[in-house]
Order: C-alpha cells, then sequence, then structure tokens
C-alpha cells in the first residue's frame, strides 16, 4: 500500500481520495476551503457544474477522446455511485437537442459537426431526429421548438450531491482532509516538502504558474417551477446562445450557462440573465411563473488547446484542464491516471 498525497479536493481530488483509499492506500488531501461543504466560488468549480454528461453534444467543441472517454465515465458513474452510501440523483435517458425554425440553419450546421466527427465510428451513438409527436410524448411541457433530436444514452448528475457524497465516502475509507491548506509547490513525490509515494495535482486554476491553465467564467441560474414535469436534459441550438435547461429533483431546473473568456467571478450580468432565461422560456413556458433560487458563477479550468491533460510520471500524476467536461471526463480520467501510475484501484 502506498502513502498518496493529493492537492486539492475539488472534483477530481474527490473522487481520487475515495477511489485510492477504498483500495486500502493511506491518503491525505489539501485545500484552500475552509470545510467539505464549503461552496463558495472561488472554491472548486465542481459544485458549480451543470451535472450534463453529454459525450455526443459535446463534440461541437471537444475531439472524439472525449466523447470516447465521456461514454466511459458514464458507464463507470453507473457503477461508482450506487457504491456510495449517500444517494446521487443521476439519470441516463438520453437529451434532447432542441431548435427554433428560424434557427435551423445553425442547428444543421451544428448537426453536421456532430455527424463528422463521429464519422465511420460504430461505437459513437448518432442524434436521432424526433417528429413534434415524439416530442411532446418524451417531453409535454416542452412547447415551441419545431427541431428537436434525441442524444440516446446521454445522463445527468447532481453535483452538488456527488461533492458531498465522494468526501463522505473517503472520509469513511480513513482518507486525511487538510482544510485551509493550499498547496503551493507541487514535485514528484513532494506536496510542499512533505514526502509521499506518490502525489496529484488536481488543483484546477490552483495549478499556476506550473501550468497554463486559465479561468473560463460560466453562469447558472437554478430555478424551481412547481409542478414542472421535464425528464431529461435540454439543450437549444440558439445562434446567439447555447443555453441548457436540466432538471434536478424538487421542480428545479438549472439554467446555464454562459462561456465567457474572463476570469471575472462577480455575479451574473444583466445581458447573461436575460439572454439565458429568455431563451428558456421559449422552449419552456411553464418557466415563467418560476423562482429564481441561486445564481452562481464560477470559473472552468481550461489549457491552451481545451483539452484534458494527463500527466504521469514516477510519483507525480497531473490532470488538469477538464474545462466544460469536467464531471463528463472524471471517472474515465481517474481511472486512466491510476492505471499509469501503478497504483492498484479499488475494485
Ligand atoms: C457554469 C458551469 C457549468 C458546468 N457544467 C458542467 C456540466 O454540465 N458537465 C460537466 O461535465 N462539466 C461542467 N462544468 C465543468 C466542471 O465543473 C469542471 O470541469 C470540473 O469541476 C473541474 O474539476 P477539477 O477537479 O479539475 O477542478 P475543481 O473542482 O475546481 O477542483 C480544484 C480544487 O483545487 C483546489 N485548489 C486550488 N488551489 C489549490 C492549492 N494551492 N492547493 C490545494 N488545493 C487547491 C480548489 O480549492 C478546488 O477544491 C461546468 C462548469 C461551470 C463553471
Amino acid at each position: 500500500m502506498s502513502r498518496v498525497g493529493i492537492a486539492g479536493a475539488g472534483l477530481l481530488g474527490r473522487l481520487l481520495a475515495w477511489r485510492l483509499a477504498a483500495a486500502g492506500h493511506e491518503v491525505q488531501v489539501f485545500d484552500p476551503a475552509a470545510g467539505p461543504d464549503d461552496r463558495t466560488p472561488p472554491q472548486a468549480v465542481g459544485w458549480t457544474a451543470a451535472g450534463m454528461l453529454s459525450p455526443i453534444a459535446e463534440l461541437e467543441t471537444a475531439d472524439l477522446r472525449t466523447a470516447q472517454r465521456g461514454w466511459r465515465s458514464l458507464d463507470l458513474w453507473a457503477r461508482w455511485l450506487p457504491q456510495l452510501s449517500r444517494q446521487v440523483h443521476f439519470r441516463r435517458e438520453g437529451s434532447l437537442l432542441l431548435a427554433h425554425r428560424g434557427d435551423a440553419g445553425s442547428a444543421q450546421r451544428l448537426l453536421a459537426v456532430l455527424l463528422a466527427k463521429a464519422a465511420g465510428r460504430a461505437d459513437q451513438p448518432q442524434p436521432r431526429p424526433l417528429s413534434a409527436a415524439e416530442l411532446a410524448a418524451l417531453e409535454p411541457a416542452v412547447h415551441g421548438p419545431a427541431l428537436a433530436w434525441l442524444l440516446p444514452g446521454e445522463g445527468q448528475l447532481h453535483c452538488v450531491q456527488a461533492m458531498q457524497a465522494l468526501a463522505h465516502e473517503a472520509t469513511g475509507q480513513g482518507v486525511r482532509w487538510h482544510w485551509r491548506m493550499p498547496v503551493q509547490q507541487v514535485d514528484a513525490g513532494r506536496l510542499d516538502g512533505q514526502a509521499y509515494d506518490h502525489v496529484f495535482d488536481v488543483r484546477g486554476l490552483g495549478a499556476r504558474p506550473q501550468l497554463p491553465v486559465r479561468g473560463v467564467r460560466g453562469e447558472l441560474l437554478w430555478v424551481q417551477a412547481r409542478g414542472l414535469v421535464l425528464h431529461r436534459p435540454l439543450r437549444l441550438l440558439h445562434p446567439r446562445w447555447r443555453v441548457y435547461l436540466v432538471p434536478r429533483p424538487d421542480d428545479i431546473v438549472l439554467v446555464g450557462a454562459t462561456e465567457v473568456e474572463s476570469e471575472d467571478r462577480s455575479p451574473i450580468s444583466v445581458r447573461s440573465l436575460l439572454g439565458l432565461l429568455s431563451a428558456a422560456h421559449s422552449v419552456l413556458p411553464e418557466l415563467a411563473e418560476g423562482r429564481v433560487l441561486h445564481m452562481e458563477t464560477n470559473l472552468r479550468p481550461a489549457l491552451p488547446d481545451n483539452l484534458p491533460q494527463l500527466q504521469v510520471a514516477a510519483g507525480l500524476t497531473r490532470i488538469n484542464g477538464l474545462f466544460r467536461h469536467g464531471w463528463l471526463l472524471a471517472p474515465a480520467l481517474v481511472e486512466e491516471a491510476l492505471a499509469a501510475s501503478g497504483l492498484r484501484e479499488a475494485a
């Protein structure tokens, strides 16, 4: 068994800590947050995410490898989440791409990109066009869009529940957490000079200047619309706004998310609020009487090519650049990282 040090208790840090401790390793985790439930930005962006698990739709901006890791992660979430003692809301009933008639051109262009990137790959599920009757049967609350496609096999999870459940489980497996303790220097087998058999650098934006990671602003709202029934995430192909709506328990819908090249974590702008909500309302009219419960802004950690990076060397693994796909990619990256670093993983 190995002594493992982890810098960062966000999404990756919690998942690594749990998997390693469950396999019998001695794990210590360091993070500047005040405690396991400290979720006010600038803490981990893992808390803020909408939890869409969308390997098909994310092909718009990502590569085929990201999609393949996404499918692997969906299978791993389905296997791992039931092992946690706290329940995490997880669904895998596909998602919907929607477009208004006037935006048919940009929708067709996006569809062409998705199909081209997955061309010739029998293992990549394809968007399936839906008739108006099929759309009404799947999501009766949706009104307005003339065009719809089902993205089969895509999923979603509740990020706040998952962050809490992972920390709880890891604690039960003996992980030692060091809160209010940022790590300044990560070297092979060392965190701020303290020795370990292996260390992980999963500090997101905190990994600067060792990695050229930047923050990409994302804004998102939680709306509660009593009585609204939505079974799966929706993505509206608006030429100006990429808007998604993600159902969560208790009649809550997350409406997100902007993508702005800025490291400003200040509250959501009026422009973003108007754009996101008017686009969302144009496909889900019942949102009009909803109540805005919460608004959140945080920064996605992105590398210059916007692709994830997994670097494994003797005594040191760095994972970063999960950008807009962290929940989609984390399990697959953790699995690859543990295999490459030779650390035994839990069954
Ligand atoms: C609005 C929004 C919506 C999103 N929606 C989705 C989505 O639907 N699906 C999806 O897959 N992804 C989504 N994401 C992206 C996802 O949240 C991120 O990719 C993911 O959380 C990155 O995980 P991480 O572990 O690398 O970083 P984080 O979760 O940010 O964790 C990094 C940790 O390192 C800690 N840290 C920082 N500095 C130090 C230091 N010096 N020493 C020790 N620790 C340190 C931080 O406190 C933090 O706890 C979204 C992001 C945003 C902003």
